[in-house]
């Protein structure tokens, strides 16, 4: 579907020249990540650079002017309440809603939508009402899932998007920056205001030759976290480009974008080409695909950037496809990174549980036609060649347009043949909606999935499940085989007769040869003659108006308590967990009794498990942060490498703010979440020394002073008040700039 044609035209109409002004003022050749971005700066267009001068990559924070914004059901209700208290009528830019998180996969879509629309009823009930009174897209429930969406809808090579889900980088397989942030982030786009980034640094990564057999391009990126690991790409866009991309199709290129974010990435891109051109014109977008093409060579790198990635990229990283064997990540991170030849010796070696349980293909990093067809190529030699299937098999279509054009097309009777599910077009167990149907929740077992992530507990909540991602293709013949450790390039599998069959590889078409159809794609627009109120029960459990936090008074933080320390992996969904929570995603005070119940203690190595300074006792650690926020006393959240890795989700920042927290100090954060931190009001501080974080006990009191010479670059003194009477002191660092430090002050950035 075409959507918002003139906002592409004017974007496109100023591109150009926007480009060669930024040339121009760099003196340098620009690659496509410059290109875009610069063509989107706030103030006009890249002429106020003096000559000579580009941003600083790395260094220089930028404000842009993106062109839309799309929101996902669970991270919309808290950015739209947001935006209720921005002040505006409307929207500044396009934006879009999509109801996908919130629908649990249990018996099938035909049973679980209905499920879901009566037990969300009030969530989609205020969604759908806040879009149409500030002139946002809706998509209900069953319409998709939001980055297949924006991917058939939306994007457009050479523009500008952020949404409110860390997969939003999907839409880089339409030449698009799309970039994962926070709700308050996207209620400056939808505000008007300028929106900053730090200018990102350019991984180059050169794709050459071509896939064949079991490859695909889920493994390029599967290969790619294993290089760059889950904090490779972090403050950095990953530049794809060489002659292996322009032979992947466009899904095939939005699902590396999409797992860009695995190895924390702001976003990944591919330069414009004839896939990205077919795709748009098989999903309605002609004009768009003409325009794209009349812009030729400025929705690409510069030629000279091409010829010597080296000394325009940050780092270049090169992959021969022709040589590429699939990869089976995991598990419980994403960059464990095993190619089919080692993985059967892996999993013997560490002892994970070799049967292979369930099979999930899904996610919006795998969901498209050409996904599905892939994997039906695989499951019809299940019945071709007498195979019994071992495994459950679990589908998620990308979208109904996907769901109904590959129903039509004999792809989804080729997945339940053998014996699969087809589930909503929906997140489902990608999100931990997943009514996983096991005799024992907690026992040790596998699963493989074609979704991005993971991490512990993520799709069923068991902290026993070894979770592995690989592409939708080896799901269905592990799914076939049931066992982890059958490599289909080398096995073979004994059938129903006794005799021992190999699987073919895969085939699938890129793009249906009878073009996409749908009968109700599930868009809502906004009925602009009647825009009706947006109603919150004030009784409600699911929805509560926000208050503004308070400014910062001051003062310097003196003795505030230890919330927790946490030791290892400390994820949003350790901070801020997803499944059942999901519920309460619109409600501050409920949604902050999860707070952190993932973490594990570094004291006494179990989660959800800290010592209450008040009493000595041990409790769960909203309890203690609700106590401690009742007596007035600020708390102090300590963690390692990495911290809020894994999502946008604003509630991890949110949650601490709300029951008093004041300062998170760390190892190292992830991109995304410390934005949120810092857009909330909260102090984000890495040590120094990161030794220094075995010098703090479980029950001191801890100062960190140095607030009131705030500044760009300043450093804080933590000190530690010991039991014993005993302290010590360290140093401490931030990334804050001037207007962040604004939002300190004024206790967010909403409120400055
Ligand atoms: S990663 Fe999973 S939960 Fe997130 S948008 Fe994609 S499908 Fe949904």
């Amino acid at each position: 579907m075409l959507f918002d044609l003139d906002l592409i035209r004017t974007v496109y109409g100023t591109f150009a020249n926007r480009v060669d002004a930024a040339r121009k003022a760099a003196g340098t050749p620009l690659t496509l990540t410059e290109k875009i971005l610069y063509a989107h700066l706030f103030d006009a267009d890249g002429t106020k650079l003096p000559i000579g001068h580009a941003y600083v990559r790395g260094t220089d924070y930028v404000n842009f002017r993106p062109d839309r914004v799309a929101m996902q059901d669970a991270t919309a209700q808290m950015a739209l309440l947001q935006f209720m208290n921005a002040g505006r009528d409307r929207s500044a830019v396009p934006a879009s809603v999509h109801c996908d998180h919130l629908i649990q996969a249990d018996m099938g879509a035909d049973k679980d939508l209905p499920t879901a629309n009566s037990a969300n009823r009030e969530v989609y009930g205020f969604l759908s009402s806040v879009s149409n009174r500030y002139g946002i897209g809706f998509w209900k429930p069953g319409a998709g899932i939001i980055h297949q969406v924006v991917l058939e809808n939306y994007a457009f090579p050479g523009g500008m998007m952020v949404g409110t889900d860390s997969h939003t980088p999907n839409a880089g397989g339409l030449g698009m920056i799309a970039i994962g942030v926070g709700g308050a982030d996207a209620v400056d786009v939808m505000a008007g205001i300028p929106w900053e980034l730090k200018m990102p640094k350019i991984i180059g990564v050169k794709l050459t030759g071509k896939l064949g057999g079991w490859a695909s391009p889920k493994d390029v990126i599967l290969k790619l976290a294993g290089i760059l690991t889950v904090k490779g790409g972090t403050n950095a866009v990953i530049e794809y480009f060489g002659d292996g991309a322009a032979a992947l199709s466009a899904t095939g290129k939005a699902t590396i974008c999409n797992m860009g974010a695995e190895v924390g990435a702001t976003c990944s891109l591919f330069p414009y080409d004839e896939a990205m051109e077919r795709y748009l014109r098989a999903t309605g977008r002609t004009e768009v695909a003409d325009g794209a093409n009349a812009l030729g060579d400025n929705l690409r790198a510069d030629a000279e950037v091409a010829a010597d990635p080296g000394k325009y990229y940050d780092r270049v990283i090169e992959i021969d496809l022709s040589a590429l064997e699939p990869y089976i990540n995991g598990p419980f991170t994403p960059d464990a990174a095993h190619t089919i030849s080692e993985f059967g010796a892996f999993v013997r070696e560490k002892g994970i549980p070799q049967q292979m349980e369930v099979g999930l293909v899904g996610s919006c990093t795998n969901s498209s036609y050409q996904d599905m067809g892939r994997a039906a190529s695989v499951a019809r030699q299940a019945k071709t060649k007498d195979l019994k299937v071992k495994a459950e098999f679990i589908i998620n279509p990308g979208s109904e347009q996907v769901r109904y054009t590959a129903e039509r097309d004999g792809i989804l009777g080729d997945l339940t043949a053998i014996g699969g599910v087809i589930m909503a077009n929906a997140c489902g167990p990608c999100i931990g909606q997943w009514a996983r149907h096991t005799d024992d929740p907690t026992r040790p077992n596998s699963i493989v999935t074609s979704f991005n992530r993971n991490f512990a507990k993520r799709a069923d909540g068991n902290p026993n499940t070894h979770a592995f991602v690989a592409s939708p293709e080896l799901v269905t013949a592990l799914t076939i085989a049931g066992d982890l450790t059958f490599n289909p390039l080398t096995d073979t599998l004994t059938n129903e007769k006794g005799e021992p069959v190999r699987l073919d590889p895969p085939q699938g078409d890129e793009l249906p040869r009878q073009g996409f159809g749908v009968k109700d794609n599930g868009y809502i627009a906004p009925d602009t003659a009647n825009r009706g109120e947006v109603a919150i029960d004030p009784q409600s459990k699911r929805l509560q108006r926000l208050e503004p936090f308070a400014p910062w008074d001051g003062g310097d933080f003196t003795e505030l308590r230890l919330l927790i320390q946490a030791a290892g992996k400390c994820t949003t969904d350790h901070i801020s967990m997803a499944g059942p929570w999901l519920r309460f995603r619109g409600h501050l005070e409920n949604i902050s009794d999860n707070l952190l119940m993932g973490a594990v203690n570094r004291f006494n190595g179990q989660t959800n498990s800290v010592l209450n300074p008040l009493t000595g006792a041990y409790e769960g650690v909203s309890a203690v942060a609700k106590q401690l926020k009742a007596q007035g006393i600020g708390s102090i959240i300590v963690a390692e490498e990495n911290y809020g890795e894994g999502s946008s989700r604003e509630h991890a920042a949110l949650e601490p703010r709300f029951l008093n927290a004041k300062v998170v100090l760390v190892k190292s954060f992830a991109r995304i979440h410390e934005t949120n931190l810092k857009k909330q009001g909260m102090l984000a501080l890495t040590f120094a020394d990161g030794a220094d974080y075995d010098r703090i006990r479980e029950d001191d009191r801890i100062s960190v002073t140095g607030l009131k010479t705030f500044a760009p670059g300043s450093r804080m003194t933590i000190t530690l008040l010991h039991s014993d009477g005993t302290s010590e002191s360290f140093e401490a660092l931030h990334t804050y700039n001037e207007q962040q430090i604004g939002w300190f002050r004024a206790g967010s950035a909403l409120n400055s």
